[in-house]
């Protein structure tokens, strides 16, 4: 496919979901299969120098690109999910967001100890999440290598917030 301006697939929706934040809206992205399909192929040529088994992704847009970067890379994939959705027995993290505070959940066997894991996300904003879903897999005995997304938005500067870690983005506003 010839180079697509993904940009232009992504709708800025001013003020959602609180005054101030422009929402960056993937749905006109995703419901054209050709962008949806070059976008999953063009992150996994971002990373596929990168040396790691386990792709761990956020509810719920994380999952769109994560699960099929993991299909395509032959990787594992471990969702994290909001409060009381997993079976299983959890670590949990409180942490804030750009607008709000939230929790996230793993699954205490979803890594093996010393497994070289990536995030998976949509967006990085602020960096928050990502940084708290590494603290669930550093108790969870895993080694975060580096965070993959979409797109990322550079003036909330998510960087500060990631020091350690690889940082790749498609897209960066
Ligand atoms: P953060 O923790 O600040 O890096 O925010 C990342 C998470 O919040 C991602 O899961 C995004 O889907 C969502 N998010 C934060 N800000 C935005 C935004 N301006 N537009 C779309 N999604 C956002």
């Amino acid at each position: 496919m010839e180079i697509v301006d993904l940009k232009k697939w992504i709708r800025d929706i001013p003020d959602f979901p609180e005054k101030g934040v422009i929402f960056r809206d993937i749905t006109p992205l995703l419901k054209n299969p050709e962008v949806f399909k070059y976008s999953v192929e063009k992150i996994a040529e971002l990373i596929k120098e990168w040396d790691f088994d386990c792709i761990v992704s956020p509810e719920s847009r994380g999952f769109i690109f994560a699960t099929p970067l993991a299909y395509i890379m032959n990787k594992e994939f471990v969702p994290i999910r909001k409060p009381g959705k997993l079976p299983y027995k959890t670590y949990s993290i409180s942490y804030e967001l750009e607008y709000g505070q939230t929790s996230l959940e793993m699954h205490i066997d979803a890594i093996d100890k010393g497994e070289k894991v990536i995030v998976v996300d949509d967006v990085l904003a602020t960096g928050g999440t990502t940084k708290a879903i590494k603290e669930l897999i550093d108790r969870a005995g895993g080694k975060t290598v580096g965070v993959v997304c979409l797109a990322e938005l550079t003036y909330l500067n998510p960087r500060e917030n990631l020091k350690d870690l690889e940082i790749a983005s498609l897209i960066r506003y």
